[in-house]
């Protein structure tokens, strides 16, 4: 029998503002889920998009995982130092027609709703994005949580872009070459990116890269049933104050007992947790948060 590869984990924010209630239950959901399998967890700042950053967020949010206990096995990776990783994925599907430069605009997409499924003409003079060919074709895929799923990928979300016409590099791209670059095995995530999930494994299977396995979390819902902004206004958790946000995303993964309660160490607190986790708790829907002590001021991005 082949052994078994150590699972290895990992939080991937986007630099966009202030680690908030969401991230931080994806970053514990993603450690717990990595640690109770006597796996490896790793950080990976997915800063490719320099206008949608706030500056000093990536800073802010490592730091805030630093005092939240989420410690990394190994150093950081930077998206935004990949480029070169990223090019050598795309060439070959270019070389093999697989990829393709695309002059569509919005508007130019308008009738498909902005799914694109062939270039519309036009467009001569434009900067190019680049996109995936996708044929007609049903990725299905059994997530962890979510159970099965399946999509059929050129009526769902049609070509994918994998370099964008003003020059950064896609997040479906990025994302898929930085999982088999970090051997990530278990992807533990928000339920938001679910539905890009069929797209990475094409992706994938496009460029001779494993499949991690799924576990999409529930999304978390505010007081009024509405999901938390991924860089909206969600509600960033204060690091001055680790155990409370720690203890209400170990409430919110639905886990028993309260291993943040009391004085004591921020890493003894995990490494509770830690023994005491339980997957098979964790709920499937979206559902809300219980009273999160939230830091001063309430970002705008
Ligand atoms: N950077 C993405 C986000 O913050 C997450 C990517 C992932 O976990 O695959 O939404």
């Amino acid at each position: 029998m082949t052994p078994q590869p150590r699972p290895r984990g990992r939080f991937a924010p986007s630099p966009t503002g202030d680690l908030h209630f969401g991230s931080l239950v994806a970053a514990l959901g993603s450690w717990l889920m990595a640690r109770h399998r006597g796996g490896d967890w790793l950080v990976r700042m997915e800063d490719l998009d320099p206008p949608r950053e706030v500056p000093g967020a990536a800073a802010r949010q490592l730091q805030a995982l630093a005092a939240f206990g989420l410690a990394p096995d190994e150093p950081v990776l930077w998206q935004s130092q990949r480029g070169d990783a990223y090019a050598a994925a795309l060439q070959p599907l270019l070389d093999a027609g697989l990829a393709f430069e695309c002059r569509c605009s919005r508007s130019d997409l308008a009738a498909t709703g902005g799914i694109h499924r062939a270039c519309v003409g036009g467009g001569a003079g434009r900067p190019a994005a680049i996109r995936l060919r996708v044929p007609d074709t049903v990725i299905d895929f059994e997530d962890r949580l979510q159970g099965p799923q399946s999509q059929a990928l050129a009526a769902a979300v049609g070509d994918v872009v994998l370099r964008r016409a003003d020059g950064p590099w896609a997040y479906q791209l990025a994302v898929v070459v930085d999982d088999a670059a970090q051997r990530i095995t278990d992807i533990v995530r928000g339920a938001d990116l679910l539905d890009s999930t069929p797209r990475q494994i094409f992706l994938q299977r496009q460029l001779g890269l494993p499949t991690p396995a799924y576990a999409h979390l529930p999304l978390v819902l505010d007081a009024q049933g509405r999901k938390l902004g991924k860089s909206l206004a969600a509600l960033p958790v204060d690091p001055a104050s680790p155990r409370p946000a720690l203890s209400a995303a170990w409430q919110f993964l639905g886990q028993a007992g309260q291993p943040f309660a009391g004085t004591g160490s921020v890493d003894a607190a995990l490494a509770r947790a830690q023994a005491a986790f339980d997957p098979a708790l964790i709920p499937r829907v979206p559902h809300g948060i219980p009273d999160v002590p939230v830091s001063g001021a309430v970002h705008e991005t």
